[in-house]
């Protein structure tokens, strides 16, 4: 998938539920509480913050996707995607996650809140950057 290495690095992880997330930090004694900071009420799992907290759930809902439930894990719900989108379509699925991630990231790290539309307008930008050469497409590293 040609995507920036940013977002390849990101959705390789997040498959490998090796996402630094609450709940993940919280088992290694990182962080006093497992729960998501967005919503106050399940713990932050990969799954949670990406698929089932109420913002992602706007995000995915305002998106081309919407927002179809989830009974699985994470990986599950990732490969029906794979098996339901055409290539192009998987990745933007794919850049909504990541964006989802830097919304998370933002508010964890500079308490800064995101919208659904401003999260669903930063792929569109990332792509540009990528497919312009962006540099600091190229020389971000996660
Ligand atoms: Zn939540």
């Amino acid at each position: 998938m040609s995507l920036p290495p940013k977002v390849l690095n990101f959705i390789w992880r997040s498959l490998r539920n090796i996402l630094p997330t609450c709940e993940s930090l919280f088992k290694k004694k990182c962080v006093a509480s497992s729960i998501c900071l967005r919503c106050l009420l399940a713990p932050e799992t990969v799954k949670h913050c990406l698929i089932e907290c109420h913002f992602a759930k706007q995000c995915w809902i305002q998106s081309n996707f919407g927002w179809h439930g989830l009974t699985g894990d994470f990986v599950e719900w990732f490969e029906e995607q794979r098996k339901r989108n055409l290539k192009m379509k998987l990745k933007e699925a794919v850049m909504i996650l990541w964006s989802l991630w830097e919304a998370r990231n933002n508010l964890c790290w500079n308490n800064k809140q995101s919208t659904p539309t401003t999260t669903l307008h930063r792929p569109k930008k990332a792509l540009e950057e990528c497919q312009f050469g962006g540099r600091d497409v190229y020389c971000c590293c996660v």
